[in-house]
This record gives structure tokens, C-alpha cells and sequence, in this order.
């Protein structure tokens, strides 16, 4: 097994008198893709955002890539991409120019071109944020991510809300990103996305792992133990009607 790159003991927040995350304990391998999944208010953006130093936790031990969130979060900080607020902030500026404003944040050199290219925003570069469809605005927060070069990227909830061309679009964005050496932690509420792309989840209730394994896996270990599922006998799903009659390539003008 490859190196761990996260590395959390015991993560405990409290807000107030309520338990949000109730002494979860995970590591996240070297190149992975790191699923966490978990109803709405399980904990997972509040995990994620300790972990990216942005909220304090209550106790535990978390450790990226060797170095103690407690000791020294800004060298954390510089290895981690986390997805930047683009919208309402700057409304006058392009999507260059935010990438610029966004590396001397960073204090990083960035090819902003290059980077848009990346995500095939290209020819959206003198567009103003508020002007990009769902899914180019979900491609350009990606793009943020990427500008620091980071080696762990965070991903919250990165589809929600998107049709299913772009929603696949941005899979093979991820993809990429990872082939490319990024561990990648992803939120999502989508099961298929969760199959397709993560390596291994988390399964986060109520402030608790109460599963962890890679998708086969878990879903192994749930037919083992009795569970069937009514047979479904169609050959095809409503996603595939939709995706046959509108086509794959993405639709966003
Ligand atoms: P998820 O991302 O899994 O939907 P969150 O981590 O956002 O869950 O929230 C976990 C729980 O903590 C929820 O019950 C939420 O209402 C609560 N919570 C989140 N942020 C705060 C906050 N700043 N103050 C008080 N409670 C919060
Ligand atoms: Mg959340």
C-alpha cells in the first residue's frame, strides 16, 4: 500500500453543546481518490474544513503529509488545494484576472492560460465569473484548487446541482487531476459518481464512520449478508435515455 498522505485520530468537533463529528478516525493514501459520503449535516464539510485548516477542531490528531495540523498548518496550507469563494467578491474582474489575484494570494507563479486550458475555459478567460454556466463555474472553482500546485485537493460537493453532461465532464476533470499525482478527497451525494471515481469512501452518520472500504468492497459485504435487491430487468436507466437523446458533449451557451 502506498505511503498515507492524511492521517486523522479521533477528530472530534463540537459547536457549542452539539457533537458534529464524534471522534472519526481515517487515513487517506498517497494518490487516492478519498470518497466521504454521508447525509446532509453528517459532518463531512466540517471534517474536510479542519483538515484544510479552516476551522478549528475540538481534539484529535490530523496529520498531512507528515507534517502536525497543530504545528505547523501553514506549510499545510501551501500543499493543500481547497476550492476558493470566486463569486460575488470581485465582480468586475475576468476569470484571468481572478487566477492572477488568486497566485498572489499563494504567492505562486501561475500560467493562467495554461490553467484554464486545463480545465477547457479557455475561451472563457475575459468572461466574468457570474457570466459561466453551473458547470463552468464548478470547473473554474477546480481550476482554483490547481493553483498553488498542491498534492492533497479538496472537492465539496463539486456536482451538485449540475445536468449529467457536465456532471461527467468534471468526472474526467478529477480523473485527470489524479492521474496527474493528486490525492483527491471528494463529498458527494451521487452513489454512481462515489463508484466511479473514488478508490475508497467513508461512509460519515451522524458525526461517524460507520463504514469504510473501497465501493466493491462494501457493496460485496452487503450482498454477503443477505441483502438482494428487487431484479431489475431493463437494460438501460432514465440517465441513459437522457444521455442517448442529448448527446455527451457538454451544453453550456
Ligand atoms: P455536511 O457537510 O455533512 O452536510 P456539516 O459538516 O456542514 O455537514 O455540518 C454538520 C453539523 O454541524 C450539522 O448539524 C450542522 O448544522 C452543524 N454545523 C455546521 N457548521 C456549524 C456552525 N458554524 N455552528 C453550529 N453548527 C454548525
Ligand atoms: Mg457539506
Amino acid at each position: 500500500m502506498a505511503d498515507k498522505i492524511i492521517s486523522v485520530r479521533n477528530l472530534v468537533k463540537n459547536y457549542g453543546n452539539f457533537e458534529a463529528v464524534k471522534g472519526i478516525s481515517f487515513d487517506v493514501y498517497e494518490n487516492e481518490i478519498f470518497g466521504l459520503l454521508g447525509p446532509n449535516g453528517a459532518g463531512k464539510s466540517t471534517t474536510l474544513e479542519i483538515i484544510e485548516t479552516l476551522r478549528s477542531k475540538t481534539s484529535g490528531e490530523i496529520l498531512v503529509a507528515g507534517y502536525d495540523l497543530d504545528k505547523d498548518p501553514i506549510v499545510i496550507k501551501g500543499l493543500i488545494g481547497v476550492q476558493l469563494q470566486t463569486s460575488g467578491y470581485y465582480p468586475g474582474l475576468n476569470l484571468l484576472q481572478l487566477i492572477d489575484l488568486f497566485a498572489g494570494l499563494y504567492n505562486e507563479e501561475v500560467d493562467g492560460m495554461a490553467l484554464l486550458r486545463s480545465v477547457n475555459l479557455e475561451e472563457k478567460a475575459k468572461s466574468q465569473y457570474k457570466e459561466l454556466s453551473g458547470g463552468q463555474k464548478q470547473r473554474f472553482s477546480v481550476a482554483t484548487t490547481l493553483i498553488n500546485k498542491p498534492k492533497v485537493i479538496f472537492l465539496d460537493e463539486p456536482t451538485t446541482g449540475l445536468d449529467p453532461q457536465a456532471r461527467r465532464n468534471l468526472w474526467e476533470l478529477i480523473k485527470n487531476i489524479n492521474d496527474q499525482g493528486a490525492t483527491i478527497i471528494i463529498t458527494t451525494h451521487y452513489m454512481d459518481e462515489a463508484e466511479y471515481l473514488c478508490d475508497r469512501i467513508a461512509i460519515i452518520d451522524s458525526g461517524k464512520i460507520v463504514a469504510m472500504d473501497t465501493p466493491d468492497n462494501l457493496i460485496d459485504e452487503l450482498v454477503a449478508s443477505g441483502f438482494e435487491r428487487p431484479r431489475e430487468v431493463k437494460q438501460a436507466n432514465l440517465e441513459d435515455v437522457f444521455i442517448h437523446l442529448t448527446g455527451k458533449s457538454l451544453r453550456e451557451d
